[in-house]
Parts: structure tokens; sequence; C-alpha cells
């Protein structure tokens, strides 16, 4: 039986309209929840130092933590900057995240999973192995703010990026990894949005292809999805539909993980143990 790997990520962005202690408390409360199951947590430089002690407790723990870009503001978008600005943000970003959390991050996803050709330049010369800023022939393009009409062309799984384009394939050193869709991306959205028994066979037909084509499959959610909201009206329309109950989207997520974890073949781990075996 092969393996199919199975990359649980959170990204971990300092939400302004969502309970602030509570963004940091849910970071504790996963560790323990996760019983040793391993994740990778993109962190912006301003989430890593806000809530630097918690995610110290989860690397020593095993997980892993990313670069999820300075402070995933508008500026802190990776389709449109220049090589020196792309350099100086992964410089800076990937300085703080590493002194904030003791771990430097060998594993990129840009906000709203923005990414450019400069990006991966500046991403390959600061040592990064991965960008996880792409999810190929996802349709709901319009629900993601920094969503590329070029993934709907991408290809799927993980792939070495051409120089000129990271979504086609080439010849860099980087991988792109992508984060699993079948139209609709593999994400907590569509799980708050079309229920757990959609969620359950959407995994099913994913891990059909992984079977049939080694792909990983990557599942995104965000950890201040758990913190209440204190602004109802900053919030996208799509959103509004999503369920707001936060104690059952943590339930949710959670049953979705153990869901997962009940097909013997699906090992979860982390990017960078994803990587090695892709040596
Ligand atoms: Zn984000």
């Amino acid at each position: 039986m092969v393996a199919v790997p199975l990359l649980v990520t959170v990204d971990v962005e300092i939400a302004p309209d969502h309970d602030l202690d509570e963004q940091s408390e849910v970071l504790d409360r996963l560790r323990k929840d996760l019983h040793g199951f391993p994740v990778t947590w993109f962190c912006t430089a301003v989430a890593a130092e806000k809530f630097s002690e918690p995610l110290q407790r989860l690397a020593q723990a095993g997980h892993e933590i990313g670069c999820h870009g300075l402070d995933h503001s508008r500026a802190d978008d990776y389709r449109h900057m220049t090589v020196a600005g792309a350099n100086s943000a992964i410089a800076i970003a990937t300085h703080r995240i590493a002194t904030a959390t003791g771990q430097r991050p060998r594993c990129f996803r840009g906000p709203r999973m923005t990414t450019s050709r400069h990006t991966q330049s500046a991403l390959i010369a600061h040592g990064y192995q991965a960008d996880f800023s792409v999810c190929a022939q996802r349709m709901d393009l319009l629900t993601c703010g920094g969503a590329e009409m070029l993934w709907l062309f991408a290809p799927r799984g993980a792939y070495h990026p051409a120089v000129e384009s990271p979504f086609r394939r080439g010849e860099l050193p980087i991988w792109v990894v992508n984060l699993s869709s079948l139209g609709v991306p593999f994400l907590s959205g569509m799980l708050y949005l079309a229920g757990l028994g959609f969620m359950r066979s959407l995994f099913l037909a994913l891990l059909a292809e992984a079977r049939r084509t080694g792909r990983p499959i990557v599942y995104l959610f965000h950890s201040y999805e758990f913190a209440h909201l204190l602004d109802q009206c900053q919030q996208p329309l799509h959103q509004r539909a999503y369920i707001s109950n936060r104690v059952r989207r943590y339930d949710m997520n959670l049953a979705l993980l153990n869901y997962m974890c009940t097909s013997p073949d699906v090992h979860p781990m982390t990017a960078s143990m994803f990587l090695e075996k892709q040596q």
C-alpha cells in the first residue's frame, strides 16, 4: 500500500475584527487536541511576534512553522512586488518569524495565497524549499482575494515551477505544493458552507486521485476562525453564509481530521516531512 501524504496547514495571521486573546488561546488548545497530529503553521511576522509563546510550544511539540508574509496588509501582496521588494519582505519576515518562534521557516504561503516569480526567486535565495500559494483548478476565484486566473491551468499536486511563471512546470529548485481542490478548494470555508458530509465526500474524491497519482492532500484552515467576530460589518459577503458558531467550527475541523486518518494509507505529515520524501 503506497502512503498518501496528508498536509494539514493553518494560516496564522492577526484578524483585527476577531477577539485577539482567543486567537492566541486557540493555538494552545489546538496543540493539546491535535494529540501529536503534525501540522504546518504559516505565520505572518506580526502574528509570530504576538503569539510567540504558543507558537514556540507548537514548534517544540514537533509542528512546523512556515512563513505567511509580514502582516497580511493590502501592501503585503506578493503578486506585484519588485525583485528588491520581495527580497526585502522575505528576508525581514523570515528573520522575525525565526526569532519569535525559535524555528526558521522553510515553506511559504503568501497572504491571500499571493506569489510571483520574483517572490519565488527571493524564497530560493533565503533557503526556502516550497511555496504553498497555488490552488490549481479552483473555480471560486472571486472569493479568494489573491486568486490568479492562471491557477485554472496550473499543474495539480507538487511540481517544480518555471523561471518565468510559478504556475507552469519548470526547472526551479523550489517546489510548488498546491492547496487541494476539485473545482472548490479543500479548506475550512467550504466546511462551514457545505458541511461535514460534503467535505468527507470531497476528501474521498481527493484520496482516490492521490492513490492514483501519488499527489499529496493539502487542507487549510485559519486559527482566527475560532475566535469571536467583533465587527460583523467587516465580514466578506460569502463568509456570512458560513456556520458562525465557533465551537461547532472547531469540532467540525477535528472531526474532519479524525475522519481523514481512518484510512490506513493516509499519513499526516508536516510540509518538510513531505518534501524530504520528494528528494
Ligand atoms: Zn492568510
